[in-house]
């Protein structure tokens, strides 16, 4: 059976967030779209699945860059503005920080914060309130500046802010602060969330995290992530885009420098002006372009010479009481011995024990997540994938069960409550899951890792010089936005802008 028709616009390598927002997008513009997507649904990591009954939510903790109703921040808009709507729960709290010496629970609202921080760490209020509006200052700037490119001279003059601090670390900028080590600590946690220890961390994106989380807070969909994921497929479809799940894109064919359609397992050769692909960019120039002689060696060079960033282990619990029955207060906690971040990066190359534990309760935002009577736990930490490739695959079993056991008996500790009793359904997602289920290189879910030698900044310079294909874009958390669900939007519109510019760009020549 034939389902392709003979020519499109634009094929779309992957049906998740990053994939479906681009192909909305495009579609939204009248050009024709297909969207090839491996799985037999779409959404990759946004996903959710069933155990025992019950649906379980399989990754997101909390989205960012969603907003309010009537005062959207950039994702939550462009849901709205393509008619996908969805229904947002907002997160109760920023998280519960539980950290040597403190036990605080802190909540969204850059001065609330400030005052919970002063709270804990008396004294500390203004210096608190003044980081936080400097890292708001921060991500206003970057979020102008990614629309609206400008000189420098004038960056300079509009932007004082972004480019003084754009050479600098969080360590240094935090340094400037002269913060108590425990105030420090409780404006750290997060740090996970963008993967790399506050001496290699550009403050640029430590001001976009704190800003975004802290100055507006989380969401999450109530039927799971996976209602983004069916509903920006519905809308594509509604919008005209042809979504075909169970084929695997196997090669990107380039023909005089041009990508010009794509080849799936099943033989089908299908051809489009232009192609925007999920997969990393590590696997499409070693293994996906054909000709192999069309990738050029700065390509190869590029991919060899990006860190990649995280993964993800995560054990998630179904337990058979309400959480305060077992003690579970709050939506989420982050637990380290150490707030060391540099220290705790280190530690993510190896294989166990995991000394820093971030854990979600969805029924505080979410009641209705599980069934009455019991509630959802999970318990995450982010090891980097070096470790894990060296696990081989007759240890595989044994690794994944004592690095949960060892996190399901912390948090037991923790809440001096054996969580192993109380287990109605238990899942063990492992990097391998992650590398397998999304076809995500070595399982990293965050792309290239944000560091002061290969700097946001600068990549945003060198992306036209890292176009090293024409007609083939990327989206994806190894794109300019980085990691999580609501940049994998970004990078997904991001990926359908520069299809747009370059078709315009043609058009007029
Ligand atoms: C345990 C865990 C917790 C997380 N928690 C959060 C969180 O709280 N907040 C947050 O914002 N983010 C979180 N993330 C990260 C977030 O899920 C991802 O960054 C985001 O979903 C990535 O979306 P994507 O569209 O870029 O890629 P993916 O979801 O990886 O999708 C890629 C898609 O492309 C398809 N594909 C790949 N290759 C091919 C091919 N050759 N042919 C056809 N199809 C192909 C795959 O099947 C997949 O559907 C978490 C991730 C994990 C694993």
């Amino acid at each position: 059976m034939k389902f392709y028709r003979d020519h499109y616009d634009v094929i779309v390598v992957g049906g998740a967030l990053a994939g479906l927002s681009a192909a909305l997008m495009l579609a939204d513009k009248g050009l024709d779209v297909l969207v090839l997507e491996r799985h037999n649904l779409p959404g990759g990591i946004a996903t959710s699945f069933v155990r025992g009954g019950i649906e379980i939510e399989a990754a997101l903790h909390e989205m960012m860059s969603i907003g309010e109703k009537n005062d959207r921040l950039k994702v939550g808009k462009f849901f709205d503005d393509m008619g996908v709507d969805i229904d947002w729960l907002k997160v109760p709290e920023a998280y519960h920080a539980s950290l040597p010496g403190l036990e605080v629970t802190l909540h969204p609202g850059l001065e609330t914060f400030a005052k919970e921080v002063d709270a804990a760490v008396p004294g500390t209020y203004d210096r608190v309130l003044r980081l936080l509006n400097l890292c708001h200052t921060v991500f206003d700037s970057v979020n102008e500046l990614s629309v609206h490119p400008m000189s420098k001279p004038m960056m300079l003059l509009k932007h004082e802010a972004f480019v003084k601090t754009a050479g600098y670390s969080t360590r240094e900028v935090l340094d400037t602060f002269d913060l108590p080590q425990k105030a420090l600590d409780l404006l750290a946690p997060y740090w996970i969330y963008v993967g790399s220890g506050f001496s290699d961390l550009p403050f640029t994106i430590f001001a976009v995290l704190m800003a975004d989380y802290i100055g507006y807070g989380s969401y999450i969909p109530r039927k799971f992530s996976h209602e983004m994921s069916l509903k920006l497929a519905e809308r594509a479809e509604a919008m005209g885009v042809q979504i075909e799940y169970r084929q695997n894109v196997e090669k990107i064919l380039v023909k005089d420098g041009k990508a010009c359609g794509v080849r799936t397992a099943r033989g089908d050769e299908i051809r489009a002006d232009y192609v925007i692909c999920s997969a990393y960019p590590n696997k499409v120039y070693t293994s996906m372009i054909e000709p192999a002689d069309a990738v050029p060696k700065d390509a190869i060079k590029m991919v060899n010479g990006r860190r990649l960033s995280l993964t993800a282990f995560s054990v998630i619990l179904i337990l058979d009481r309400p959480a305060e029955e077992l003690n579970i207060h709050d939506y989420s906690v982050f637990r380290g011995d150490t707030m060391d971040t540099d220290a705790l990066y280190r530690d993510l190359a190896g294989l166990g024990p995991y000394r820093y534990l971030t854990c979600i309760c969805h029924n505080y935002a979410n009641p209705g997540a599980t069934p009455p009577g019991t509630c959802s736990f999970s318990i995450t930490t982010l090891p980097r994938v070096d470790g894990w490739k060296t696990v081989k695959a007759e240890d595989y079993d044994a690794v994944k069960h004592r690095v949960a056991k060892q996190m399901i008996d912390d948090m037991s500790a923790y809440y001096g409550v054996n969580l192993l009793d109380h287990v109605l359904e238990i899942v063990i997602e492992t990097p391998m899951t992650v590398a397998r289920y999304t076809g995500a290189w070595n399982g990293c879910i965050y792309g290239y890792a944000h560091t002061m030698q290969d700097h946001i900044v600068a990549r945003l310079q060198t992306a036209e010089a890292e176009h090293f294909i024409d007609h083939l874009e990327f989206s994806g958390a190894h794109q300019i936005s980085g990691d999580g669900m609501g940049p994998a939007v970004t990078n997904g519109r991001k990926a359908a802008k520069n299809v747009l510019d370059a078709m315009a760009k043609e058009a007029a020549r």
